[in-house]
């Protein structure tokens, strides 16, 4: 009874959080209509033999990119602007747009609402059943346990939506080398910003381990002399 009342809060909570994401980006977002990215879109849209790419600006000011679990890619005002100022370029933000659609095209960005609401059943139903056992730490423990698991699993997703956008740059003639100096260039923002990481950053795995997974992909796919 209790684990099924726990899967239960866990459909509402699912539900509820998709339905909330929806109504906010919708309410804040345009579409990038920019020509230069456009052009580079397009590229990529030829690369997957696709009519087109649509992306959306949505209308907050933190450095960030993100795969709506409805499959819509949006790319943050305040990333939009590093580009118009010059701090990022067109290619960089073209590997962002990339990294995002790895994610909707490998399935992350619903398997992650799931996993949002499947952890908050999980840690109801650990605290309901450790609390039993261990008074007073157990909700605590069945946190940590259930954080520990949401950590690993964001990260393989990373990697993976990275070989995506390494392979998807790579066949639209862009290339790995923009992902890797956006990383940098986010990474040095991070030191000058007193260690506070643009949000892009901050859900990602180490940025060092991330280029080199990249370098590696890089080298395997180089042809041959
Ligand atoms: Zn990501």
């Amino acid at each position: 009874m209790p684990i099924l009342l726990a899967i239960l809060y866990g459909v509402v909570i699912y539900r509820f959080s998709a339905w909330r994401t929806a109504k906010q980006l919708d309410a804040q977002s345009t579409e990038l209509a920019d020509p230069m990215l456009r052009v580079l879109m397009d590229r990529m849209a030829a690369a997957l033999d696709l009519p087109r790419l649509r992306v959306h600006i949505y209308e907050i000011d933190p450095v960030n990119g993100l795969a709506a679990p409805d499959g819509r890619i949006f790319i943050t005002r305040g990333f939009y602007n590093k580009f118009r100022a010059g701090e990022v370029t067109g290619d960089e933000l073209a590997s962002v747009i990339a990294h995002e659609m790895g994610h909707v095209a490998l399935g992350h960005s619903r398997r992650r609402m799931i996993d949002f609401s499947g952890q908050n059943a999980l840690r109801t139903a650990l605290a309901m059943v450790l609390g039993r056992f261990i008074p007073g730490v157990g909700p605590w423990i069945a946190g940590l346990l259930t954080s520990l698991l949401a950590a690993r699993l964001s990260r393989s997703d990373e990697y993976e939506a990275d070989a995506y956008a390494a392979a998807l740059l790579t066949k639209a003639g862009i290339g790995v080398a923009p992902q890797i100096s956006l990383f940098q260039k986010l990474d040095a923002l991070t030191q000058s910003n007193g260690g506070t990481a643009p949000a892009w950053l901050l859900s990602h795995p180490k940025t060092e381990e991330r280029i080199a997974a990249l370098r590696a992909l890089e080298t395997k796919w180089a042809p041959a002399q």
